[in-house]
């Protein structure tokens, strides 16, 4: 099938043709069809696989046919809430290529940043509206943004937003919707609190769903590496070193870690950057614009950071610890080998990781082969017995801890609790 079998008007065939996109992604391909029909779409999907332009195109295409329907300033007739600025960012510019030849404008609000230049551009006007759910909120208090307009809605990394605690933020955003609109879901995975907020947003959707495997894990080349914690810098100088002039975005599970990394790499002359939550917002854009570019080869990223980041050309994901959740797993190296292209993604596996490793595996269904010659191998990690972990109770519980907890990366609106008493030791 082709872009020109979907229905899609010529202005975005044509911004299409220049991105040099010829055939839809499968997620495309099945859900642009039912989203210019105008139903509601429950998505379950990832980043990797074509996402944004699958919800773009259509939108873009009902606001260009609609053009003419109203006079005066352009209202927020467009909707687009997702966790993190990054994501926030890339998906504008993804808005702004598709639909350069229709003369829709789009305007991204995030938080971290001061609000004058989001203000100002907003003053004058935009059909859609890009944002993250603190900042939405926070200009919607002030009175400079209306959601009254809107026509359609899109939750965007659904599952991230609850990790992120997000979920009061999203029910607020609902509850100002109009109710006749049409409403895309997209989440990477659907656990019961995601079928759950979906109920509330969706009226009688169709599903379409890419599962992560057939998506990325068959096309990147991956690779373990059994590897002491305290060897596992040393591992990484020796592949990097190895590896000259390949961009390489290597994740950490913490912002310490992540600036850790940076030092240590520092120290054998290795220029790299760290991206994290405590980062300032010009320091993230600076850093990621600068690997983008190719004038920095090695970033840092923790996984909430990193998110749907989308890099031409990244040759090597490393993960430098394993991430305990599996599907993190899927998302760093889907970060690799995006849409046609192929990627590797080297792990670092020591011996407290091996649980995580096995759950990992089970996700994907494979088993990952093991770089069995390397200068740091530690024979003992291979063989050794693989820690117990939670148990079914306790994942459950870390996942309920979660889903109301917000992380690093992003701002919410909630107040600090009140205590009634502080309990200061003395
Ligand atoms: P996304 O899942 O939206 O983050 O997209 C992943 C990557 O695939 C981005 O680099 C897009 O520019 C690219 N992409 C999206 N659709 C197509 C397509 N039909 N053909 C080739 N590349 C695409």
């Amino acid at each position: 099938m082709k872009f020109t079998d979907l229905g899609i008007i010529e202005p975005i065939l044509k911004a299409l043709q220049d991105e040099g996109y010829t055939h839809p992604t499968p997620i495309q391909e099945k859900s642009i069809p039912i989203l210019l029909e105008r139903k509601d779409l429950l998505g379950c999907a990832q980043t990797g696989t074509g996402k944004t332009a699958a919800f773009t195109i259509p939108i873009l295409q009902h606001l260009y046919n609609s053009k003419n329907d109203y006079v005066g300033k352009r209202k927020v007739r467009s909707l687009i809430v997702t966790p993190t600025r990054e994501l926030a960012i890339q998906i504008s510019e993804n808005i702004t290529a598709y639909g350069k030849y229709t003369g829709i404008k789009n305007v991204v609000i995030y938080g971290g940043v001061k609000q004058a230049a989001q203000t100002n551009a907003l003053r004058s006007g935009t059909d859609i509206l890009v944002a993250t759910p603190g900042r939405l909120l926070d200009l919607i208090s002030q009175g400079y943004i209306t959601l009254k307009d809107v026509k359609y809605f899109v939750l965007d990394e659904a599952d991230q937003m609850l990790d992120m605690g997000f979920v009061h933020d999203i029910k607020k955003i609902i509850s100002k919707l109009p109710v006749k609109r049409q409403s895309l879901f997209f989440s990477a995975t659907m656990p019961n609190a995601i079928i759950d907020l979906s109920g509330k947003i969706l009226g009688n959707p169709q599903k379409v769903t890419i599962k992560p495997k057939q998506a990325t894990a068959e096309k990147v080349e991956q690779a373990i590496y059994f590897v002491s914690k305290p060897n596992k810098p040393k591992l990484l100088i020796h592949i990097i070193e190895n590896n000259p002039n390949s961009s390489v975005l290597v994740f950490s599970r913490t912002k310490h870690g992540a600036d850790k990394i940076v030092r240590v790499l520092g120290k054998s002359h290795i220029k790299a950057a760290a991206i994290h939550g405590n980062k300032s917002q010009g320091a993230r854009q600076r850093a990621l614009g600068n690997f983008k570019k190719g004038e920095l080869n090695i970033l840092v990223a923790t996984d909430i950071a990193a998110r749907g980041i989308d890099i031409d050309e990244l040759s090597l994901v490393i993960n430098f610890d394993l991430p305990n959740i599996p599907e993190t797993y899927v998302h760093r190296i889907g970060r690799t080998g995006r849409a046609k292209a192929s990627g590797i993604a080297l792990s670092f596996c020591n011996a407290e990781e091996k649980a995580y490793l096995k759950d990992i595996q089970k996700l994907i269904s494979q088993e990952i082969p093991v770089i069995s010659e390397h200068p740091f191998i530690d024979d003992g990690i291979e063989d050794a017995p693989i820690p117990k972990g939670p148990s079914k109770n306790q994942k459950k519980k870390i996942q309920r801890r979660s889903e109301n907890k917000p992380k690093e990366g992003e701002e919410t609106n909630k107040k600090k609790r009140w205590r009634p008493y502080s309990k200061k030791r003395r």
